[in-house]
């Protein structure tokens, strides 16, 4: 009858639009799902800018200094020890002085790498200031630290992966103390470093040697 006609007709229209709407929602979806993918990946890159060093592709200050907190917070609630190490190519105004900063870059890039190649995957390396590297080392005492670090200087001073040869680096190490807080360790560390300059460079130092030879000059 007409009427069945026209009430079909009312029926078709309204079914051809709801079929019109779940498609602009699936589109619609779709879309979502796509932006959220895309801002995702443009986080994870931010990130990464954000925690590793330009020049050398290792981890920056910033970055350091997030991972060394967690690990004094965790190291003061319960047990165990870690050590740090900081690094300092010596005289490297001369190496610029001498070869030009581009080379420099050149020298401070491969020395990164091989202190990354040197280290195990769990210790925790980072550019610490210009020529400076700095060395987490969980569950190392200084004793170890010491003799990774002089294991460290002697490749760095024998090292022919690099055109200039007459690299060494200055080591300062110390060792976690219960209480300690990031600050007190990193100076402790920056003391045995500035006794190594100080006694001549290419060489190790613990704070306990720095201590020593305050007594002896007193
Ligand atoms: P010391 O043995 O006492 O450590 O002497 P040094 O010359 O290594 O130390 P100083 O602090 O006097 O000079 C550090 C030099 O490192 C000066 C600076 O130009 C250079 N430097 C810092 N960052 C970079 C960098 O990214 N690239 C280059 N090429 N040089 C850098
Ligand atoms: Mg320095
Ligand atoms: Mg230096």
């Amino acid at each position: 009858t007409t009427e069945t006609i026209e009430v079909l007709k009312m029926l078709s229209s309204q079914i051809a639009i709801s079929i019109e709407n779940s498609k602009l929602y699936l589109n619609l979806e779709e879309q979502v799902r796509s932006r959220t993918e895309e801002l995702q990946k443009a986080l994870e890159k931010v990130e990464k800018l954000a925690s590793y060093d330009k020049l050398t592709n290792i981890y920056n200050r910033m970055k350091f200094d997030e991972i060394i907190d967690n690990e004094i917070d965790r190291l003061n609630r319960y047990e165990g020890t870690l050590s740090i190490i900081i690094a300092d190519i010596d005289h490297f105004k001369r190496i610029n002085d001498t070869y030009g900063h581009i080379s420099g870059d050149e020298a401070l890039k491969t020395h990164a790498q091989i202190i990354k190649e040197y280290f195990r995957k769990t210790d925790v390396i980072a550019r610490w200031g210009g020529e400076e590297f700095i060395i987490l080392l969980p569950e190392t005492n200084s004793e170890i630290a010491f003799n990774l670090a002089e294991k460290l200087r002697k490749i760095v001073e024998n090292n022919n992966r690099f055109s200039i040869n007459e690299i060494s680096l200055s080591l300062g190490v110390e060792e976690f103390k219960r209480g300690d807080t990031k600050e007190k360790l990193i100076e402790r560390a920056d003391k045995a470093l500035y006794l190594a300059k100080g006694e001549g460079r290419n060489r190790t130092m613990r704070f306990s040697d720095f201590l020593a030879s305050k007594l002896k000059k007193n």
